[in-house]
């Protein structure tokens, strides 16, 4: 069994002293890869070092989130951080147009720099995205279908999911799929192409059906398998093969 968690913070803090316990209790269910986003300037170092810690299995995202960017971010000094330290995907980036976010124009202008990175190294992107989906795929479009990448946490309509998936995109679910009453993401979790699914935990960030947040591990990936799988009429076996198979393809991961 593989199990792949396509967008977990294993640079949290919160899992400082606790790393290898958390890594032991997700092998010990199948989770044998880890794609970890930062999201912040500070970071980006201990990002960027996981993958030599642990060399084929923690994979780095590296780009700063929308509740992190500011006017004065120095992106020519980060981009060239990226680029002396290559990643798996450019990340995490997006919109939060929740109301206590930063304004629009400085997080669409984040945004849109680290598309154009992600379209010059070559790289796939891990997209956070809260209240801004038609913004966001306004944005994608406009880079005229040349950019790929995960949708982490997908929380938009099912219509908006396709506009997506036609756009090249994947779709990943997380913990929120897992909630007796989160209609709308089983709803997406039927619908969506297998071979555009992705699975993911967002550890320590979103709680499950029997987990809350701040104790959620990538092992309780599990769950989110075990949820789709039975959402979909289909065995737990192949939801993990496939997903695993996606994830490989669009991460190149080995
Ligand atoms: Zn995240």
């Amino acid at each position: 069994m593989m199990l792949i968690d396509t967008h977990c913070h294993l640079n949290d803090p919160a899992f400082e002293k606790t790393l290898p316990a958390v890594m032991a209790r997700a092998a010990n269910v199948g989770v044998h890869r880890f794609i970890v986003p930062a999201y912040d300037r500070e970071s980006l170092g201990r990002t960027a070092e996981l993958p030599f810690s642990f060399p084929g299995v923690i994979f780095s995202a590296l780009g700063i989130h929308p509740w992190h960017v500011d006017e004065k971010m120095g992106y020519a000094e980060i981009l060239s951080f990226i680029r002396r330290h290559p990643p798996t995907a450019i990340g995490e980036t997006g919109l939060d147009f929740s109301p206590e976010c930063l304004p629009r124009e400085i997080q669409i202008k984040s945004l849109i720099r680290q598309l154009e990175w992600a379209g010059e190294l070559g790289l796939p992107v891990t997209i956070h995205c809260r209240k801004a989906y038609d913004v966001l795929y306004q944005i994608l479009l406009d880079q005229g279908g040349k950019i790929r990448g995960a949708l982490h946490s997908f929380s938009g309509s099912k219509e908006m999911m396709f506009k997506f998936i036609e756009l090249g995109f994947h779709i990943a679910f997380s913990g929120s799929v897992t909630r007796k009453t989160a209609g709308k993401y089983h709803k997406n979790a039927q619908a969506a192409p297998l071979e555009r699914i992705l699975l993911e935990t967002d550890a320590p960030s979103i709680a499950t059906e029997t987990t809350v947040a701040a104790e959620v591990e990538p092992r309780h990936i599990v769950e989110v398998a075990q949820k789709i799988a039975e959402i979909r009429g289909i065995s737990f076996e192949e939801i993990c093969e496939r997903t695993s198979e996606n994830a490989r393809r669009l991460f190149a991961l080995p």
